[in-house]
């Protein structure tokens, strides 16, 4: 083992923070207006250097902010700090035994974790992970705004960018509306990569229909058109229509993912470091989906750069993942991000960062000013 592996982790705080966001949007599930809330971990090693790691929640489909805080502070932290950086993975191993659940508080530590490791063994995440599959991501934009005429300049400032993919929420405020953006989006962006998510938006009377027209569209995939739990409403759907059926909420971590292969519910998955609970179980999902023969695509939940880098840097090392991803906020959704640089998109790809750790450093001060609480600890 190598001293800089040796040294312990001396310092264990978060913030739980709110994030003003530029615009509301609905989805099948639930609505975000005027805020995001997450909570950042920052890790402290002896030597100083710090790992930072994200826990994003949207109450409604992972958890809550509040959880995850407890769970950091409450349940995972007395496996964390005072141990050697040397005994990461077995820091996660006890983190996820010591709370059920709260995945994002886990994928956190995993997160500043590898960062962490990185940044004292001068290696980018995405090396720890394996190394660099793709160094560069296509990047999909999601479509949510209730005035739809927003969403429209939104897709103009997209197309100047470069951004060839968006994908329309739907299943919110009527099939027509659904229908009517769908036919405006095919008629004036006929290049345009169009997919469609029901967050769980549709219920069994009426989604077999609705997908049939929205095919007609030919969207590139229709993701999760019905509640997480439907696996065999799923699987039936998927053999209604031609057009890819894509799982999200049906599928958080590998487990979920061998059930939703044995029981054929979708031709792809959403794959999430914060539904997971870390990269690697997120790995862990894509690889047994393409054992499977199946698709991935990288999804997120609110998030800000942080939690970007994060999958950014897992979907480097993970070839299996090639439908491109979302991590869109930090530039198109939050009014303000709290990473220190610019998180990294150019001509419609997000651009792998090269440099130890995930990267890209949190600027201290965007978290003070949106700070709800701040707890610190250090080790005894
Ligand atoms: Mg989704």
């Amino acid at each position: 083992m190598t001293a800089d592996l040796a040294q312990r982790i001396v310092a264990f705080d978060l913030w739980h923070l709110a994030l003003p966001v530029v615009s509301r949007r609905d989805h099948g599930i639930g609505r975000v207006e005027a805020e995001v809330e997450v909570v950042v971990l920052r890790l402290t090693a002896e030597d100083g250097r710090h790992g930072w790691g994200e826990a994003a929640c949207w109450s409604v489909f992972t958890g809550s902010p509040e959880a995850s805080l407890a769970a950091l502070d409450r349940y995972i932290r007395p496996h964390v700090l005072g141990r050697p950086l040397a005994e990461a993975a077995g820091m996660t191993a006890d983190a996820a035994r010591a709370v059920a659940h709260c995945t994002e508080a886990k994928a956190a530590l995993e997160t500043a974790l590898l960062d962490l490791t990185g940044r004292v063994a001068g290696l980018p995440v995405w090396a720890l992970l394996g190394g660099c599959a793709q160094a560069e991501i296509p990047l999909s934009v999601s479509l949510a705004d209730p005035d739809f005429a927003a969403d429209l300049a939104l897709v103009e400032r997209l197309a100047a960018d470069g951004v060839g993919i968006v994908k329309l929420k739907a299943g919110v405020a009527g099939h027509r509306f659904d229908l009517d953006r769908l036919e405006r989006l095919r008629r004036d962006h006929e290049s345009l990569d169009i997919r469609v998510d029901y967050n769980q938006g549709l219920g069994p009377e009426t989604a077999a229909a609705r997908l049939r027209d929205v095919a007609a569209f030919r969207p590139g995939f229709i993701e999760q058109p019905v509640a997480a739990a439907q696996f065999a409403l799923m699987r039936r759907l998927r053999a209604a229509v031609e057009v890819p059926i894509i799982a999200d909420e049906s599928v958080f971590g590998p487990e979920d993912m061998l059930r939703a292969v044995e029981e054929e519910i979708c031709d792809g998955v959403s794959v999430k470091v914060m539904k997971a609970g870390g990269l690697r179980r997120a790995q862990a999902v894509a690889g047994i989906a393409a054992a499977a023969g199946l698709t991935a695509y990288g999804g997120d939940m609110f998030e800000t750069g942080l939690g970007h880098l994060a999958g950014a840097q897992m979907i480097a090392a993970t070839h299996a993942i090639g439908l491109g991803c979302e991590f869109y906020q930090a530039r198109y959704y939050l009014a303000e991000d709290i990473l220190a640089e610019p998180f990294p998109i150019r001509e419609g790809r997000v651009v792998v960062p090269r440099g130890p750790g995930l990267g890209i450093a949190v600027d201290p001060d965007r978290l003070d000013r949106f700070a709800r609480q701040t707890l610190t600890r250090e080790a005894a």
